[in-house]
């Protein structure tokens, strides 16, 4: 059976500790999917030098972030590592160094929390290189897609508009149009299946340029495109957009059903 992967669309840490249809979407998406035997996580969080993976048997739970309560900070999410995940990763990109210095950022936990609460899934997360180009990541989505005949759910964690400079504290503010023209336009290229419009310079309009003023957030998706396949079945299972200016939108590719 190959298992689907997925993008979430993470946007603020308090969804961590909210219980809203954004967070039951997770939590339903936890117990829809078929149980993985280990999750890889690719997060907007975690950027190196080259690529590298989460080496530690416990990874630790990293709160990397600032200004919000207390009860963030407090949380932990005890999922294991995976050694054979990591050296699968290995076998499948090279060049992968191993890190015990990351470990799960929000990117992860803050999602994975819900989908899995009883954090019992092993977790191993990839970080990628913020100089290399869509394409580069696009490739390594392609070269882990193995894995999902394996057991292993690919995630990638990120969002697809993600302009902090626009930001509006209000998560229910309206949204900026040029978040929801950019948001739509990806949503029409994913639904044909055109990978390669959302590989190439999508910042080339001014709806993209401010959609995606870094690459940081939208570079994840690229993972989870790499790892599907054409006829892989598409489904939208969240969208908002929150704050004005961050694109909540995830979906998955591949059935749902363990058949
Ligand atoms: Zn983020």
């Amino acid at each position: 059976m190959k298992h689907p992967v997925v993008f979430v669309g993470h946007g603020s840490p308090m969804h961590a500790i909210k219980n809203n249809s954004y967070t039951q979407m997770l939590n339903r998406l936890g117990i829809e999917l078929p149980p993985p035997t280990a999750i890889l996580a690719i997060s907007a969080h975690w950027m190196t030098a080259g690529t590298k993976v989460t080496a530690d048997a416990h990874p630790k739970t990293i709160h990397d972030f600032y200004g919000f309560p207390d009860a963030l900070f407090e949380i932990q999410f005890p999922a294991p590592g995976s050694k054979e995940l990591v050296a699968r990763v290995q076998s499948l990109i090279p060049e992968t160094e191993l890190s015990s210095e990351w470990g799960l950022d929000h990117g992860t936990w803050a999602v994975l929390r819900h989908m899995y609460p009883q954090a019992q899934v092993p977790v191993v997360q990839l970080s990628f290189d913020p100089r290399q180009s869509g394409a580069h990541h696009f490739e390594l989505g392609r070269r882990l897609a193995p894995l999902r005949n394996e057991g292993v759910l690919i995630i990638g964690s990120g969002n697809i508009v993600h302009n902090l400079r626009a930001l509006n504290w209000d998560e229910n503010a309206p949204a900026d149009a040029r978040a929801v023209t950019f948001d739509r336009w990806v949503k029409e290229r994913l639904d044909q299946r055109d990978f390669p419009s959302l590989i190439g310079d999508v910042r080339a309009t001014p709806e993209g340029a401010w959609s995606v003023p870094t690459w940081d957030h939208y570079h994840p998706m690229l993972y989870v495109l790499g790892a599907a396949h054409t006829d892989d079945e598409l489904r939208f299972e969240f969208e908002d957009i929150q704050n004005a200016a961050i694109a909540m939108r995830t979906f998955t590719f591949g059935t749902k059903s363990a058949l």
